[in-house]
């Protein structure tokens, strides 16, 4: 007989002696640029709300509203008893910023990824994934039961490769990748795998989680970056989690395959409805990344005011396209003393190490509120030892 609690002991003190062990930290005060960890405050680069919407007054008052009018809970899944109006409003919503005919929301990106993927391909299907591609459509891919490839990092050539030797053993292939890569910060090339997708009979699923309100003129995402069209064989998947400053998942494309996954799809069909409170306060979030472009405008001078001062002071930082700027560091040790560091000076910017990733890495995450001294600060207490 083994112990249960004698493997997980053990496993727990491999984890401890590579320096992987991670915690949870308790923040205590309400989300934005400078938060209370502790008891102490801090400049907050380690956030995904990057418009600073999470702790706007206009969100909470929609979620406390739609709370005192409907309850806490949706009580039941969408077919059931779980729907409200305000989930076809969030959804007509998303489908507006998003330029896509239909959206249907989820209560995480992460339920809304592993289920279409599992409902879109099944045993006779190939999936090419992105290596850095998010847990989530690594493990969508695990759950359709699809011949899964991974090629190399937004590498076209091996891509190609790996189509030219596979796709015709297969009835249906589907492309995967983050718009922005989440632990890097890059871009996909969004342009050349739509042509790709096309020439080898493929459909595209990119997962705009890091795009959403940050890339585009109208904060639409990645398509509308690169100034394309959405067509019937591409399918964005997103959060309600990160820029729109609220809790619950989307997937935006043509009315079919939003019919489709409404029938299909398990992650939307078995689970509880998004709360009436998230959901209010998700349309609310919504709404202002479309009409307040001067958020996004800030975050990206933001980020371009820490990209010059990375580059002034000769650190070559990952290449990023997005509101993650990352800085590579020798190890994990390195990492984690860096990341004290700049906590001891009023900074919080999290050590990201194996196995999230392959190198360790500090990693800024940038909002649309930080101020420019916050920045400026940020930098000069990098450099002093
Ligand atoms: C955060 C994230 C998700 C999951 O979204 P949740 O709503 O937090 O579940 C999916 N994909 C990527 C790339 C992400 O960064």
């Amino acid at each position: 007989m083994s112990s249960l609690n004698e493997y997980l002991k053990k496993s727990l003190n491999t984890i401890k002696k590579a320096n992987w062990y991670r915690q949870e930290q308790t923040i205590t005060s309400l989300s934005g640029s400078i938060i209370q960890i502790e008891g102490k405050n801090l400049i907050n680069f380690a956030s995904n709300d990057y418009l600073g919407l999470a702790g706007d007054s206009r969100l909470i008052e929609a979620s406390l509203e739609a709370t005192a009018q409907y309850g806490t809970g949706s009580t039941g899944s969408r077919l059931l008893s779980g729907h409200r109006d305000l989930h076809y409003q969030l959804e007509s919503a998303i489908a507006l910023l998003k330029q896509s005919q239909k959206a249907l929301v989820f209560s995480s990106g992460y339920l809304a990824n592993i289920g279409t993927i599992s409902a879109l391909v099944g045993k006779k299907d190939l999936i090419l994934g992105d290596e850095y591609n998010h847990s989530s459509l690594k493990n969508g891919g695990k759950l359709s039961q699809a011949q899964t490839i991974d090629y190399k990092h937004c590498d076209l050539q091996d891509l190609v490769a790996k189509l030219s030797i596979n796709r015709a053993n297969h009835r249906h292939c589907l492309i995967t990748t983050d718009s922005v890569f989440s632990m890097d910060g890059d871009l996909c090339p969004l342009p050349e795998l739509i042509e790709i997708a096309h020439k080898f009979d493929c459909w595209l699923l990119l997962d705009e989680a890091h795009s959403t309100g940050v890339l585009g003129k109208n904060g639409a995402g990645c398509v509308e970056y690169f100034g394309l069209k959405t067509t019937d064989n591409l399918i964005q998947i997103g959060t309600l989690s990160k820029a729109v400053g609220s809790l619950g998942g989307y997937v935006t494309g043509g009315e079919a395959l939003i019919d489709f996954l409404r029938n299909r799809c398990s992650t939307w069909i078995y689970t509880t409805a998004l709360s009436p409170g998230d959901t209010a306060s998700a349309l609310m979030g919504t709404k202002i990344i479309q009409t307040e472009s001067s958020r996004r405008q800030k975050l990206w001078s933001n980020i371009n005011l820490l990209k010059k001062l990375f580059t002034q002071a000769k650190l070559n930082i990952l290449p990023s396209e997005s509101a993650i700027l990352c800085l590579p560091v020798k190890n994990t040790s390195q990492a984690l003393k860096i990341s004290k560091k700049l906590s001891l000076n009023g900074f919080f910017a999290p050590a990201i190490r194996p196995p999230t990733v392959p190198t360790s890495r500090i990693r800024f995450s940038m909002m649309a509120t930080h101020a420019q001294e916050d920045i400026e600060n940020l930098m000069e207490s990098y450099l002093i030892n």
